[in-house]
């Protein structure tokens, strides 16, 4: 979500007239697009921000610096108190106003702070600037109304708001105009899509059979889900639709009981499965990924034992795993964060060497097989193009670089430790 709304701000900049630079010290503008999901995240951009306050903040170019992103709407004034050479702090609902809050900087020479708790919608999708020519992020809902007790995205992007199916749908007939393959519809959980809008008829499912429609997007992805919302019928959209690729993110979380009460996830571990069932019947072939957390405070070995076991039943192709920071303002900061450090890393590590080792699995399954890939890019160096089957496994193959945005025919013959290797059929 923070890279599409990166694009959307570089769309907006772009059309009012400024160019783009990679030299930090060429910049008259610099903005620090944030994310608060993790404290390592946060400390990165306050000990950079910082360093450009001591390095008078590229005062010589007199560059204006902006803060964007969940950082600006978690701590608002406070960015100012502690980094006073910051000239604005703009929250994740308040992106369409850019423009405006850097011509309030200039003109004024103040500090400017736009943090609104409920996004409006009204962005110019169309201007988005995206260095990616094959595949594209489109937002279709922003904000959560899930509250589970360790995260932050309630509090920072606040409750859900849908963007309409029109306006979607017309983002996505441009990106398939301009070339574009494939498209991952984005929100903090698509799958609640419509909730808060019933008049429009239109539910998640509903509008991946709109954007089934549009001539010339071969692949939709989507990201990400939280199992409560997903549906029979999003599943039967999935084995049904052409574009509609077999892979979904199917967030656990934590594979005992009572860490999930005490996360608010509200499913249990046998709901949860009875789901995966559900979706395994319906698409035999989907490929599941998941983010899982560990150490959350009072988790026992006894709850960490249910974790693994759970990640070896239910085998999953991709798995995000952390280990459990405190997040200010969230309900979990209430209790005390009592598992060790040595111990979070400990646990975390086993439960990787067991996704490693299933996914290793999973690939020399594929050995012999042929799949079908969208080509994306070419290595930086060598012979080989990089691209990705639509269960989202990474393909690479010698070809020509024209191939770049096409769907090719790949026969693989050899896997590294998280890569296919193949060559053309075609
Ligand atoms: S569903 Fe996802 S975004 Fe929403 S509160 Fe839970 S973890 Fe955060």
């Amino acid at each position: 979500m923070n890279e599409l709304d990166t694009e959307l701000m570089m769309g907006q900049l772009l059309k009012r007239g400024l160019t783009r630079t990679d030299d930090e010290t060429a910049a008259d503008l610099l903005i620090f697009n944030t994310c608060s999901i993790r404290d390592l995240a946060e400390r990165k951009v306050m000990g950079k921000l910082g360093q450009l306050g001591m390095l008078g903040r590229i005062k010589q170019r007199r560059a204006v610096i902006g803060v964007t992103g969940c950082m600006a709407n978690a701590k608002k004034e406070s960015l100012f108190r502690k980094l006073p050479h910051v000239d604005f702090v703009l929250g994740t609902n308040n992106i369409a106003d850019l423009v405006s809050v850097l011509d309030e900087v200039l003109e004024t020479n103040k500090p400017t702070i736009r943090t609104e708790d409920r996004f409006e919608d009204n962005l110019d999708y169309i201007a988005t600037h995206r260095e990616d020519k094959v595949k594209a992020f489109v937002s279709i809902i922003r904000g959560c109304d899930k509250f589970c007790t360790y995260c932050v995205v309630p509090y920072t992007r606040g409750a859900e708001v849908s963007r309409s199916p029109d306006s979607v749908l017309e983002e996505c007939r441009h990106l398939a105009s301009q070339g574009y393959k494939e498209i991952t519809l984005l929100g903090q959980n698509v799958n609640s899509y419509g909730n808060d809008q019933p008049e429009w008829g239109c539910k998640f499912h509903d509008l991946l059979y709109k954007i089934d429609q549009i001539e010339g997007i071969e692949r939709v992805r989507f990201m990400t889900s939280h199992p409560v919302d997903i549906t029979k019928q999003l599943m039967e959209a999935i084995r049904d639709l052409p574009s509609l690729c077999e892979f979904v993110h199917f967030p656990l979380q934590a594979g005992s009981n009572r860490i999930l009460r005490k996360m608010h996830r509200i499913y249990t571990v046998e709901q949860y499965l009875e789901k995966v069932q559900m979706l395994r019947e319906i698409v035999p072939n989907v490929a599941l990924g998941t983010d899982i957390i560990v150490g959350f405070p009072t988790e026992t070995e006894e709850d960490f034992e249910e974790t693994c076991r759970w990640m070896k039943e239910i085998r999953y192709a991709v798995s995000f795993i952390f280990a459990y920071s405190p997040r200010k303002g969230t309900p979990a900061m209430r209790w005390i964060d009592d598992i060790p450090e040595e111990v979070k890393q400990k646990r975390l590590q086993r439960l990787l060497a067991i996704h490693n080792t299933i996914a290793a699995e999973q690939l020399q399954d594929m050995l012999g097989q042929e799949v079908e890939v969208l080509v994306e890019s070419k290595q930086t160096e060598g012979i080989y193009l990089k691209s990705r089957t639509r269960l989202w496994q990474k393909v690479i193959f010698p070809g020509d670089e024209l191939l770049i945005g096409s769907l090719q025919r790949v026969k693989i013959h050899s896997c590294s430790s998280q890569t296919l290797v193949g060559t053309l059929t075609n």
